[in-house]
């Protein structure tokens, strides 16, 4: 503060607005000579008359300060008693006369909570709102006869939210920012340097006082964006409103909403032809454009009720009986309800009825956490405004409980594998689940039995189009996009607890519509999954740019630094052999890094994909965050590769769809591309091994996941000189396999995941002997019901043949037999050029060879289509199934490839910003 006189000041106004300005100007050493407020209204007294009165310093309670015009005498002889040097008007709703303002040595000061000459008038928070200004802020200026024209002081400002409301504006700025910059303004009047800056008339407006009834009706034959504009403008006070079947209603938490028409129950809006719609959003209302905006909370006669329920029978909660402990919270909160209101609180008492604002209803929300701990929205004092209601709010939320509106879908409900079970079957886009625009189904068959489970919507490319629009709203408006790196953490880390308490439940759909054992789909499928998400929770806070030294720019000097950002919203495709893992490694990663996300799981097991969305609603992420279109490849996911508003795909699958991909990509926005394709890594077993371990290694580097695994062994090398004890030995272990069905506990080998793709491992073993490659076991359909295929050894394959080359994706173990000692010709071309290796695998053996080192050493991916060295484990990106080779510098040199795991996976959906600055 500037060294300055002291000055005896009269404060004019109301409000606990008034009272903090009271309270600042007292201890920044000014006299408050007087407080002039509004009188009493029944027993309830302005919070800044109670906060002078306990000062003892003298309060005057006018009903008004003029008649007809004229200054009441005996009010100005009150006034000029406290012989103020400057009068200050903090939130005044009064005509002051003019001998009032002009009576101190120093004028009056006023506060106006609006960017003058923009919005005067007594409603001006409410007009810039319903203006649509994208900037708000006050002025405090020299007070004029009353019509906000006097010269300006000061005047800050602030950014305005698109979703902004009165409450919302007035809690992050309006009034903790006024209060310090009215204390702020008697200073620079006390120092002489307060400024008295003429107003211009240009961008002037005078806006109604918003005091009538008529004038706070929702005309809704407006354009969507009015009609949102509207309704938070006067959000929470005084409210808009509509006739909505009939009844008087008030509408309150408006927000765009994006997307088809929602499903839902339609109701009538007087003097609108486009009826409402109830769902699960609220009230969706259609405006003139045919836009739509969304209402979370209405009131309905005066009865608070969140829109979603409206129309449902009233869910009454089970009345609480209180403990002694809570019943004294109880009375405590009846000491606070009575001190806001200055009245005696019964049961009855209703907390608006009363009297209270919006600021009452800051202050109780925050007397009630700091006394109970209990932590409510504003929303929630609206929806229990009687005290007894009230009461029963806090004791249920204190208890544990949730007041948040259940989620419910339409699910597909069976008991199997001993448990209930439910999962949608449904599109999931901005957190609800609908149907395709084209109400076309595919039917998801169980593997074990090929019983259909039930029809999936289909999605189309409209419906990727709502889709990625959601995902684009959310990432560019919504909360995830302002939400904290930390918050966005935990959310993972919810919604990885809820995968786990789940995770008996999404093992089961998984095996069911996968064909994956049971209990790998709960060590691999699920219990990786969880892990990866618990693995880049971690992450969020912790992604960071660097500061860069370069030359400076003399005589100023440069600091450089770069920034590591989401990209926006991104497009995921992912394959069948593991739908709910290659699902997590991706979106785990993604959501890390701050994007949102549509994803396209395979159309023959999407159901995990669709039970992990219902889990991400209920641990709380918000809308539009992560949607779900399942369908076809050629027809969604090609819509997800061709979308504009697409920045970077990431995909898994094969080859041939990569390249398509990739080639969309670029012809669409040239978004970034990820691809995660086929390959054929090789396991190299060399005569010194420990056989048992190589065994082991090579059973389970085949056979894993019923071979439909991506880092599988899709070539065997075996040194000559054990090459048929090796086989004898693998035809032994295939011998003690347990086929059958994958919920049974002892099951190792379940089905093959779809009907097209055992045909077409058929044919692969058809063609390898045909080529000449000797069948040593298996080669043929399970003679059971389901799609089981038998565990295969193809042995003696050489490199010109068709099997070794292309991946079978299957329970198919290709062998070949390579010299002794001859380990430079293993790795040697046409055969290196001929496959992508993924993984190179070397069984540990008893030495290290000389010579060895150089295989590694030669071991770059070749001209390589594949991911090379990405890893099922969430934080490396190294491959920890194949134990120790090849080292990570040497695993991770693809050009092309995508790592899925570590914080290498991170950076493939993270962009780098560089910011210089000049100083
Ligand atoms: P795919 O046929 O390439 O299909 C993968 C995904 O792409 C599916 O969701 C598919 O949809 C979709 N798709 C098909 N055509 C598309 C198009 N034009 N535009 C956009 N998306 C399209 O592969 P798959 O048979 O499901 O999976 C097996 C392959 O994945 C194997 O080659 C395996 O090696 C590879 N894979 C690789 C890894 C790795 O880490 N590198 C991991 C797992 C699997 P549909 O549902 O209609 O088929």
């Amino acid at each position: 503060m500037t060294s300055c006189e002291k000055l005896r000041v009269a404060i004019i106004g109301q409000s606990s607005f008034a009272g903090e300005v009271y309270k600042l100007l007292r201890k920044d050493g000014h006299t408050v000579v007087g407080v002039f407020t509004v009188p009493d209204q029944g027993a309830r007294e302005d919070p800044v008359a109670t906060t002078a009165a306990a000062d003892g310093v003298p309060v005057f309670k006018f009903k008004s300060w003029r008649k007809k015009g004229v200054a009441l005498p005996e009010v100005l002889e009150q006034y000029k008693s406290v012989n103020a040097e400057l009068n200050v008007l903090p939130f005044c709703s009064q005509f002051i006369p003019m001998e009032v303002i002009n009576a101190p040595r120093h004028q009056s000061i006023c506060y106006h909570p609006s960017l003058l000459p923009r919005h005067r008038g007594a409603s001006s928070i409410n007009w810039t709102l319903m203006c649509g200004d994208k900037k708000a802020g006050f002025s405090i200026f020299w007070a004029d006869d009353g019509l906000d024209t006097g010269p300006i002081l000061l005047q800050k400002e602030c950014s305005v939210d698109p979703d902004e409301t009165v409450d919302t504006l007035y809690n992050k700025f309006m009034y903790p920012e006024g209060i310090k910059s009215m204390a702020e303004a008697v200073n620079m009047v006390s120092a002489g340097t307060a400024p008295r800056v003429p107003q211009t008339e240009e961008g002037a407006t005078y806006d109604p006082f918003l005091n009538k009834k008529e004038l706070v009706r929702l005309d809704t034959e407006r354009p969507a964006e009015d009609i949102h504009n509207f309704i938070r403008g006067l959000d929470s006070s005084p409210g808009a409103w509509i006739m909505m079947d009939g009844k008087e209603t008030k509408l309150y938490g408006s927000k765009r909403f994006s997307g088809s028409k929602p499903t839902g129950t339609e109701v009538a809006i007087e003097g609108c032809d486009r009826p409402g719609v109830i769902c699960s959003h609220g009230l969706v209302i259609t405006g003139s454009d045919g836009k739509m905006v969304s209402v979370a909370r209405l009131s309905v006669e005066g009865k608070f009720v969140q829109a979603a329920k409206y129309g449902q029978v009233e869910e009454t909660r089970e009345r609480l009986e209180l403990t002694a402990e809570e019943t004294a919270v109880a009375e405590d909160l009846r000491k606070t309800w009575a001190d806001i209101l200055k009245i005696d609180v019964s049961d009855e008492t209703d907390f608006f009825v009363a009297g209270a604002g919006s600021m009452d209803v800051v202050r109780l929300l925050e007397e009630v956490k700091m006394k109970s701990g209990v932590e409510l929205q504003n929303e929630d004092v609206f929806m229990a405004s009687k005290f007894d209601d009230f009461v029963q709010t806090v004791v249920f939320v204190a208890r544990g409980g949730s007041l948040k509106p259940e989620f419910t879908y339409d699910a597909i409900k069976m008991h199997v594998n001993n448990m209930d079970i439910s999962f949608p079957h449904q599109i999931f886009i901005n957190n609800e689940f609908t149907e395709s625009s084209t109400g076309r189904q595919i039917t998801s068959i169980n593997p074990a039995d090929e019983s259909p489970i039930c029809d999936v919507a289909r999605s189309s490319p409209s419906d990727v189009d709502r889709a990625v629009r959601a995902a684009h709203e959310a990432f560019t408006e919504g909360e995830w996009g302002k939400m904290n790196a930390r918050d966005r953490g935990a959310l993972m880390f919810k919604l990885a607890d809820l995968m786990d308490q789940h995770k008996e439940e999404l093992a089961t759909i998984e095996s069911i519509d996968s064909g994956a054992v049971y209990t790998l789909a709960l060590k691999t499928h699920v219990g990786m999954s969880i892990d990866t998400w618990r693995y880049f929770a971690g992450w969020c806070d912790k992604i960071q740019g660097k500061t860069i030294p370069i030359n400076n720019a003399r005589p100023n000097r440069n600091l450089t630094i770069t920034k590591r950002e989401p990209i926006g919203v991104c497009g995921l495709v992912t394959p069948w052999n593991y739908p709910l893992m290659m699902l997590s490694w991706k979106m785990a990663a993604c959501l890390a890094a701050g994007n949102t996300v549509v994803i396209k799981p395979a159309q023959v097991s999407p159901l995990t994909a669709l039970k992990f969305a219902e889990l991400a609603v209920r641990a709380g992420f918000p809308p539009g965050v992560i949607n779900v279109v399942p369908g076809s490849g050629g027809e969604c996911g090609q819509a997800i590769a061709d979308h504009p508003l697409v920045r970077k795909l990431g995909f898994t699958g094969s080859t041939e769809i990569g390249k398509v991909i990739m080639k969309s990509c670029a012809e669409s926005n040239l978004k970034k591309a990820s691809l995660e394709l086929g390959g054929k890594s090789p396991l190299v077993i060399f005569a010194d091994c420990d056989m048992d371990k190589a065994v082991r290694m090579g059973m389970s580097s085949v056979f894993f996941n019923k071979g439909e695994n991506c880092i599988a062994a899709g070539r065997l090398f075996i040194e000559e000189s054990i090459y048929d004890e090796y086989l004898r030995r693998i035809v032994e272990e295939i011998g003690k396999m347990t086929i059958g069905d994958p919920l049974d506990r002892s099951t190792q080998h379940g089905p093959q995941n779809h009907l097209a793709h055992l045909e077409k491992l058929l044919e692969y073993v058809d063609i390898g002997v045909k080529e000449g490659a000797r069948l040593v076991v298996g080669g043929k359909r399970v003679d059971r019901p389901g799609l089981y295929m038998e565990p295969t050894v193809l042995a003696d394959v050489e490199d010109h043949m068709f099997i070794a080359k292309e991946e079978s994706f299957g329970p198919i173990m290709v062998v070949s037999k390579f010299a002794e000692g001859d380990v430079e010709g293993v790795i040697l071309p046409p055969l290196y050029s001929a496959v992508t290796w993924r993984v190179w695998s070397v069984v540990p053996m008893t030495r290290v060879r000389p010579g060895l080192w150089r295989v590694y050493a030669r071991c770059e991916p070749a001209p390589c289509t594949s991911r090379i060295g990405s890893t099922p484990a969430p934080a490396s990106s190294t491959p920890t199934t194949r134990r120790t080779w090849p080292p990570p510098s040497v695993a991770s040199n693809s050009p092309d490839s995508e790592r899925t795991s570590g914080e290498e996976a991170l950076n493939e959906y993270l962009k780098t910003k560089t910011i210089t600055f000049e100083y």
